[in-house]
């Protein structure tokens, strides 16, 4: 396949280098528990068996952590870690994987006190003593505050623009040159536009490309497939995920839809393009992890899809999100919105909570509450 790219600088994560006119790498994550060492290790010899370059696993704990280690001595995928809020487990990560990703939305939440310069510099020392990339993951539902309160409301692009930029600069300042960076919204405009604002700038700097919580196929991939072929033509990005939400045994689907969308953007084999501004119903739901807090929510990601086809020609949005720690953030921008914890289910009318509810009890919940919105919104003739 032979697609032209931006002239990107080379980054080596294992065995692959991203950048520099390489193969677009195609990438996933495991959404098992990272702690179940077994799964994971099964997932990620799945992910790798199905074709891809680099496969991710979340640690939030130090168990985690420790998982990782088996993890690594059982798999010769190439492993990217995912931190959250606890970047200093970066150190116990470090030596047994090839990539660590932070989120500099999620560097404020821990030692508070400290500024991110000073978190950054250490994930960038762990990264240097451990021959690992970084990717400097910057998501719209989880913004740096700072930049998110700069900007007004309807400006969701330039906070995660500036962020990005602003870590690129710092990384720069430090010598650290092995780092890609990603922008990622559930709306295939916004991930088009922030991407080209920011290739425009930096054209140098390797872009992993990914609409976050796409939702199932196929529409997941439609949304993922949009975004793609507008960069990908344009020379715009050097590794991708597609998000979506699929069981444990689906996961390396992702990994065939990648590859898919690849091949026919490099043959010309592009859809028509679809305007996104939907004026009908759009169910987003995030692609799960091992943060999934019960495993019944990729059957309620399905149920929610399947019972709201009802209002299928109704511009509403429903987002149905795995865990507590994306989440409340995620859900925020959705007219109706659910996240799922261990036992109950969190319902939303934007970013106004409006109850836990067991998975049982949901989505008569969820139905009362759509039909409430279309009754709300057809009396106001919109
Ligand atoms: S919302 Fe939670 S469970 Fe879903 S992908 Fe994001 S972190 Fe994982």
């Amino acid at each position: 396949m032979d697609l032209p790219r931006n002239p990107t600088r080379p980054v080596q994560i294992g065995s692959v280098i991203i950048g520099d006119g390489n193969p677009l790498a195609v990438q996933s994550m495991c959404a098992t528990h990272t702690q179940d060492i077994e799964a994971t290790v099964g997932q990620a010899n799945a992910l790798l068996e199905a074709g891809a370059d680099v496969v991710r696993i979340a640690a939030d704990s130090k168990k985690d952590a420790e998982s990782l280690v088996q993890i690594r001595r059982e798999t010769t995928a190439n492993l990217s870690v995912d931190l959250q809020e606890n970047y200093r487990l970066a150190e116990l990560i470090g030596p047994h994987v090839d990539k660590i990703r932070y989120n500099p939305g999620h560097l404020y939440h821990h030692e508070r006190e400290k500024p991110w310069q000073e978190k950054v510099k250490y994930i960038v020392g762990i990264a240097g003593d451990n021959d690992c990339a970084i990717r400097v993951g910057v998501n719209c539902g989880s913004v740096d505050p700072a930049k998110a309160d700069k900007y007004g409301a309807d400006d969701s692009i330039s906070p995660m623009l500036e962020s990005a930029l602003d870590h690129c600069a710092f990384l720069d300042s430090l010598g650290f040159e092995r780092y890609c960076v990603s922008l990622k919204d559930s709306d295939p405009e916004k991930v088009i536009e922030v991407n080209k604002r920011f290739a425009a700038e930096r054209p140098d700097v390797p872009l992993h490309l990914g609409v976050t919580e796409a939702g199932m196929p196929p529409d997941g991939i439609i949304k993922t497939r949009i975004a793609f072929e507008q960069l990908i033509s344009r020379g715009i990005g050097d590794t991708i995920r597609v998000s979506l939400t699929l069981p444990n045994a689906r996961k390396p689907e992702e990994i065939d839809a990648g590859r898919q969308i690849l091949a026919d953007i490099a043959a010309g084999r592009v859809r028509s393009f679809v305007d996104f501004q939907l004026d009908t119903l759009n169910i987003i739901s995030c692609p799960s992890c091992s943060r999934v807090e019960n495993e019944a929510f990729i059957d309620l990601a399905q149920d929610v899809k399947e019972m709201t086809q009802y209002a299928k020609d109704h511009a509403i949005t429903i987002a149905v999100m795995g865990c507590r720690v994306n989440g409340p953030g995620e859900t925020d921008d959705a007219d109706l919105g659910l996240w799922c914890g261990p036992t109950v289910v969190n319902l939303k009318k934007g970013p106004q909570a409006l109850g836990a509810y067991s998975y049982d009890e949901i989505l008569p919940r969820l139905r009362a509450e759509l039909d409430a919105l279309i009754a709300e919104r057809e009396g106001a003739g919109v």
